[in-house]
């Protein structure tokens, strides 16, 4: 029986987490000191918000036992181990991160999705956007449910057009908040059932897949998703032209605005922390490489 660990993984023996030795723990743990007092100095004693140092200190104690742990002993053999107490932050900690992900999906594989394909969608956004759902989750919201909306529709307007009238999808989102090299970068990523389900003639419910979209379904569907997103920004007053003057972040706390929006900034080595939404814009519409909403096939989908 696992004393700790993800669900059903490792069944045999029991690693500590030892954070202590990672790359992450060390750079926080000589860093962190000189970070805040650097942050409290350019905000004039302001700092950095209770929050976030909470985040940080309690990830340098997460899986020490000086710290508190539980004593766990089989009734079998009376064999005992010490397993240390974890962080349980949400914010980066991998091992409390880590364990979450694996019963998120484990909970979504074995109660919630149904045996049928799955598609992975992603939905990045231009630089501007990110740092307005960082701390708007309001508005966060609102842009996922657009996205969610319109590729719901995708599916249901494609299954009438081969005959299936009145098809339902389905979807699963986690807001992702970081990008591959931590920098902010809120993006979505949603599970959609690959097709519609819709009610066959003796009243049971069948499945009816879809075929893969095509690159020109794909544009379309991020130009919708643009021009709703456009929409709602302007319903709001947070359209580009009418940027209101004041970031409340910033009126809030100075050092966690100044830092969001540098991290939510393209890697430009060389220009100030503004933003430039028009070119966020087109990044929006067409990235360089590739077009910004991404769809993968059945569970093979990896956060970048
Ligand atoms: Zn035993
Ligand atoms: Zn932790």
């Amino acid at each position: 029986m696992p004393l700790a660990g993800a669900p059903g993984v490792g069944a045999a023996s029991y690693e500590p987490r030892a954070m202590e030795g990672t790359v992450l723990h060390r750079v926080v743990r000589e860093n962190f000191e000189t970070f805040r007092a650097e942050i409290a100095a350019r905000t004039d004693g302001g700092g950095l918000p209770q929050f976030v140092e909470r985040e940080f200190r309690d990830f340098l104690t997460c899986g020490v036992l000086s710290r508190g742990f539980a004593r766990v002993r089989c009734e079998g053999c009376a064999f005992e181990r010490l397993v240390p107490f974890s962080c349980k932050r949400r914010g980066f900690c991998p091992s409390c991160g880590g364990r979450r992900m694996a019963e998120l999906a484990a909970h979504l594989v074995d109660a919630v999705l149904p045996h049928v394909p799955v598609r992975q969608w992603v939905l990045t956004l231009p630089y501007r956007l990110r740092y307005l759902l960082a701390w708007n989750h309001k508005l966060c919201r609102a842009v996922l449910a657009v996205h969610t909306r319109a590729v719901l529709g995708f599916y249901r307007r494609r299954a009438r057009r081969l005959g299936v009238p009145d098809g339902r999808g389905g979807a699963v989102t986690v807001i992702q908040r970081f990008g591959g090299g931590l920098q902010l970068n809120v993006h979505f990523h949603s599970l959609l059932l690959d097709g519609v389900f819709a009610e066959a003639a003796d009243g049971t419910l069948e499945f009816d897949p879809a075929d893969p979209p095509s690159e020109e379904d794909v544009a379309r569907l991020l130009a919708t998703i643009r021009r709703r997103v456009l929409r709602l920004l302007a319903r709001r007053g947070l359209a580009v032209e009418d940027a209101p003057d004041g970031d409340p972040l910033a009126e809030e706390s100075p050092a966690l605005a100044g830092v969001s929006s540098a991290a939510a900034m393209p890697p430009s080595p060389s220009q100030p922390t503004t933003a430039r939404p028009s070119s966020a814009w087109r990044v929006m519409s067409f990235g360089r490489r590739s077009p910004r909403i991404a769809s993968r096939s059945p569970r093979t989908g990896k956060c970048s």
